[in-house]
Formats: structure tokens, sequence, C-alpha cells
């Protein structure tokens, strides 16, 4: 399967209007700039991460900026079990009642070595936050995303989550993980009862602190700004990509 690439799309201001969309990882990197672009172009956004100031600090950018009120879920994924998951959907459905978006963006490096010498508590820890996060979550929001007239399921990938390279161990299972629960998904939920089309999305090298930690020989201003990579972000959210379901895309041209 060959990656499609919307770098160039162009969202209208009001593409999200009405919408309610989850970013999880949404205080920092790549998470942080999709919630904003989110609210930017009108949508509710519910900001899911577990450093409850750097959501609180997305919060108060959205709200000064004159965007719609968004909503703060501290949730810390590597300890979460299905019951907090629960609660989260309980929490949503009496606030909002449905979402329309759920962008599975949270995500940790683990280790960068060889798997003969993978530290296998670290492995446990990555495949929790990565992999049976995005599971738990999907499974707790469907119920509310069949509610939506027109739901999106965004899992992030990562290039080594399609062709695995040397040394990136949990990580790159975890991102295959990922595109699997987005084939997966988007085959169970392609029928008549939903609306809800799952893709996948490879950032592509992104000026974060997870790419700094990655590459620390590497000059950053190399890399586009995650602002810099939010138009397919916005496509694959937004009803231009209705009927669009169980693909890949990359954020940047290769
Ligand atoms: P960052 O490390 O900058 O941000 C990761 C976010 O995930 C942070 O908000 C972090 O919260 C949150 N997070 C981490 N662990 C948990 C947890 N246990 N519970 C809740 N939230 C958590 O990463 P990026 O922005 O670079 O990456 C975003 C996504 O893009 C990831 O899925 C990554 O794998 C993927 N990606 C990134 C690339 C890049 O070059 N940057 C390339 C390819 C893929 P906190 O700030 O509180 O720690």
């Amino acid at each position: 399967m060959s990656a499609e690439c919307k770098k160039d799309y162009q969202a209208p201001d009001d593409l999200l209007k009405d919408r309610i969309v989850m970013v999880t990882g949404a205080g920092d990197g790549i998470g942080r700039a999709a919630a904003k672009t989110f609210a930017a172009h009108g949508a509710t956004v519910i900001l899911l991460g577990r450093t409850v100031n750097k959501l609180e600090s997305v919060y108060d950018e959205i709200e000064s900026a004159g965007h719609p009120q968004p909503a703060i879920v501290p949730l810390n994924l590597e300890g979460a079990t299905s019951h907090d998951y629960e609660e989260v959907a309980t929490r949503i459905d009496e606030a909002f009642g449905h979402i329309d978006g759920l962008l599975h963006n949270a995500s940790i490096l683990g280790l960068r070595t060889p798997v003969e010498l993978y530290d296998p508590d670290t492995w446990t820890k990555v495949m929790q936050v990565n992999l049976h996060a995005p599971f738990l979550l999907s499974q707790a929001m469907i119920p509310l995303l069949r509610k939506s007239d027109d739901a999106s399921v965004v899992f992030t990938s990562s290039s080594v989550g399609r062709k695995a390279r040397a040394y990136w161990g949990a990580y790159a299972i975890s991102k295959f993980g990922n595109e699997g629960l987005t084939q997966l998904l988007a085959d169970e939920l392609d029928d008549e009862r939903s609306n809800i089309r799952v893709n996948s999305i490879n950032p592509g090298a992104t000026r974060t602190q997870m790419r700094a930690l990655a590459y620390p020989a590497e000059n950053p201003n190399h890399n586009p700004r995650p602002e810099d990579i939010m138009p397919t972000y916005l496509y694959l959210m937004g009803p231009d990509s209705q009927g669009v379901t169980g693909q890949q895309f990359d954020a940047q041209q290769k």
C-alpha cells in the first residue's frame, strides 16, 4: 500500500465548525499543534494528556484566540485501565453526547537499542502507551463516534511502523500495531450502521522533543515545525475525507 499525501490541502476556516474532536497528547509537540489548528478551524477540542499544566496552557491559548472553548481530560495512558476509559466516555457523553473526531497522537519513544538488549519493562511500557491505550480509547469512544453523522479516527504511525529499521524496538512494533488497528477498525466499521472512517498518518520528521530525543545530533531547524504539517491532519479530520478509510497518509512528501 502506498501512502497518500495531502500536504497542499487548503482547509476552509470553518472546516470543523460544530465538530467535537479529541486529541491525545494534546499538551506538546504535534498534538498541541493539532489541537490548536482544529480549534482554529471551528472544532471544540477535547485535550487529553498526562501533564495538566501543559493542557491548561493549550486551553488558554485556544480560549484567548476566541476559538470554541475546549475541554481538558487528564489521563496518564501508561497506567489507565479500561475502567478509566469508560469514565472518560461517560464524562464526554454527558458533556457533548457524541464525538466527531479522534486523533490518537500520544506516544513515547522507549529505547533505541537492539532487540537482544531491549529492557522488557520498557517494551511493555511503550506498548501500553503507544498501542494498548489507542485500542482501549477507541473501544470506549466507538459508541460516541457512532452518534456522529461524519466521524473520523486517525492513528499516528511512523516510517518505522511501515518498514522496520534496526534499533527502533518496541516503538516500531507499536506503530505496526497502530497500522493494524487502523485496517482492522476500518474494515469492521465499514458498515451502513456507522459513518466512521479510520486512517493512519505518518507525520514525518518534525521538530519536537521526541524527534530531538531520537536524533540528538540533528539540527532541529532542518525539520518542519508541527504547525507546518497540519494540512493532512485537517483533511483527515474534516468532511473532505468522507468515504476514505483504511488508508495510509504521509503528512510530508517523501
Ligand atoms: P512529543 O514527545 O513532542 O509529544 C508526545 C505527547 O504525548 C506529549 O503531549 C506527551 O505528554 C504525550 N504522552 C506521552 N506519554 C503519555 C502518557 N503516558 N499519557 C498521556 N500522554 C502522553 O512527540 P511528537 O509530537 O513528536 O509525536 C506525536 C506523534 O507523532 C507520536 O505518535 C509520534 O510517535 C509520532 N511521530 C513523530 C515524529 C516526529 O518526527 N516528531 C515522526 C514520526 C511519528 P507530556 O508532554 O505530558 O509528556
